[in-house]
């Protein structure tokens, strides 16, 4: 009984972000070049370096996925997963880390993942607990600024970005494959959360942006923490987006509106009908970022 209350109360903990029927989900793989793939299921989209060496993985979604996440990186490479990096803490990328660190994965992170990881975190804006995760599904290597893997023929280059989704965010950039895994600093399509009670900033979301941007060529193709395979041209678009909506916020802020006048305002009108379609809908972007901004003026 207790077992069950204990379920039945993290399930609920869990709604707001989750609401998938676990069993249901399948892990279908997309081959982006000769040692690159982009893995889509629940949660966090994942990017596979796999080849020669060993298997890279960035994320793990959620712990019931983990078997058929490593069941369809077998499909691609005999070689079991090595290393897994976390683009941030939030539990629709990180959930597989128990399983991953119990079968010997060598999980990294920036060092504030592992910090939030270790205590109890709250997301205000989903009124969301999300308990401290257990010691095995730490991250056992942690970094400051940034990290390279040279692995199958690749520089996987792991790189902190200024507070942004989190304050723990990473950008991963295969320079050889000419491929990026912008964690949840870029959800293709839609609107994103942005974690303001975890350190997020809406200007990190744009200058994130704006350094993946800087980065490989015009056609390099870009895996969003959620949302389909995108690419450049997109990601400007998207990051225009953010610009705009924030400076119209930041002005609408510094002249003294209420929370309440600036969503009536509707700042999002000539957006919604493009990126309004995500879980994140214009009104609750506006009081998102509305709140972001008066916290970091
Ligand atoms: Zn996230």
């Amino acid at each position: 009984m207790k077992k069950l209350i204990a379920a039945t109360a993290s399930l609920a903990v869990c709604a707001a972000l989750a609401q998938q029927d676990f069993s249901k989900v399948e892990i279908k793989a997309t081959q982006l070049g000769p040692t690159t793939w982009m893995l889509t299921g629940a949660g966090g989209n994942l990017g596979v370096s796999a080849g020669d060496d060993a298997t890279f993985l960035i994320d793990d979604q959620y712990a019931p996925l983990t078997e058929r996440i490593t069941a369809a990186i077998a499909k691609i490479s005999p070689k079991p997963v090595k290393f897994v990096v976390n683009t941030h803490w939030h539990g629709d990328h990180t959930g597989g880390n128990e399983n991953l660190g119990k079968a010997g994965v060598v999980i990294v992170a920036h060092d504030s993942v592992r910090k939030r990881m270790s205590t109890d975190q709250f997301i205000e804006l989903f009124k969301m607990k999300e308990p401290a995760s257990p010691h095995v599904a730490l991250p056992v290597v942690t970094f400051a600024d940034a990290v390279t893997f040279h692995l199958n023929g690749d520089e996987i280059q792991v790189m902190h970005v200024a507070p942004a989704h989190t304050d723990g965010d990473a950008i991963v950039y295969f320079s050889k494959s000419n491929v990026i895994h912008m964690g949840d600093t870029y959800f293709a399509g839609m609107y994103p959360f942005i974690d303001t009670s975890t350190g997020g900033r809406i200007d990190g979301m744009v200058a994130a942006c704006d350094k993946a941007l800087a980065l490989g060529a015009d056609d390099t193709k870009i895996i969003p923490g959620h949302g389909p395979l995108s690419n450049k041209v997109e990601l400007k678009a998207w990051r225009d987006m953010l610009a705009a909506i924030s400076t119209r916020i930041h002005k609408m802020v510094a002249d003294g509106k209420k929370l309440e006048d600036i969503v009536a305002a509707n700042p999002t009108a000539d957006f919604d009908s493009k990126y309004g379609g995500g879980f994140v809908k214009g009104p609750k972007f506006v009081e998102m970022v509305t709140l972001n901004v008066m916290k970091n003026p």
